[in-house]
């Protein structure tokens, strides 16, 4: 951001459920970190390929040359220390270790960009996303549109039976819901109903 000279590092969040333009987001800050000519290198983690192995590619087909590592250890292993801008991609895939590594990356100068769910299929708050929000300079929560109602959504609403904390999908398998019309867990069953009545 251009707040901040180039001699400092810092750390920018930006989170938000599925279909909330975290992926378009985090490209279009990384073209005008390339438009202002600095090093740009972007990792996503190889658990995301639904559409590209080496691309970040948007809902909205937007797309951005990325590297792929199999967790966060692999940005120290694959960076370059010319480097001046870091770009992460679906951040809440890449382990804890990510919390260290955007600190230290920060701390040695360089402008790291992280995007990722803040929440999972269940509405809690997806490690290492909450350390990171606390330990940024600058976060940007971005909300989708609801496909029951239409209003700003905030959550992930997973469609299929499956308690892994981790199924990677898109259209089909999630949606974004708003708050009042998020179903935690598999949506319509019973207990959800006797727990959670609807208003
Ligand atoms: P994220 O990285 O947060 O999953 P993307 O940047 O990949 O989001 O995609 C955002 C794009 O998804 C939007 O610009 C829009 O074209 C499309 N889209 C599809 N469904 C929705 C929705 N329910 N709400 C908002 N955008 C949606
Ligand atoms: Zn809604």
């Amino acid at each position: 951001m251009d707040i901040f000279n180039t001699h400092t590092g810092w750390i920018e969040v930006v989170c938000g459920p599925m279909f909330s333009g975290k992926s378009e987001e985090l490209i279009r800050r990384l073209r005008r970190a390339m438009i202002a000519r600095k090093r740009v290198q972007v990792f996503k983690p190889a658990i995301d390929n639904r559409y590209s192995d080496d691309e970040i590619v948007s809902h909205g087909d937007i797309r951005m040359k990325s590297e792929t590592v199999a967790s966060a250890k692999g940005i120290l292993e694959k960076l370059d220390w010319r480097t001046q801008v870091v770009g992460v991609d679906e951040a809440a895939f890449m382990g804890v270790e990510l919390i260290g590594i955007a600190q230290q990356l920060a701390d040695s100068g360089k402008q790291v960009i992280i995007a990722g769910l803040d929440t999972d299929y269940l509405g809690r708050p997806f490690p290492p996303m909450p350390d990171l929000l606390a330990l940024a300079e600058l976060i940007t929560k971005t909300l989708a549109i609801c496909v029951c109602c239409g209003n700003p959504a905030k959550h992930t609403q997973r469609l299929i039976k499956s308690d892994d904390l981790i199924v990677v999908g898109t259209s089909g398998l999630y949606e974004a819901r708003c708050r009042r019309c998020f179903e935690p867990g598999v949506p319509k069953q019973e207990y959800l109903d006797f727990a959670r009545p609807r208003m």
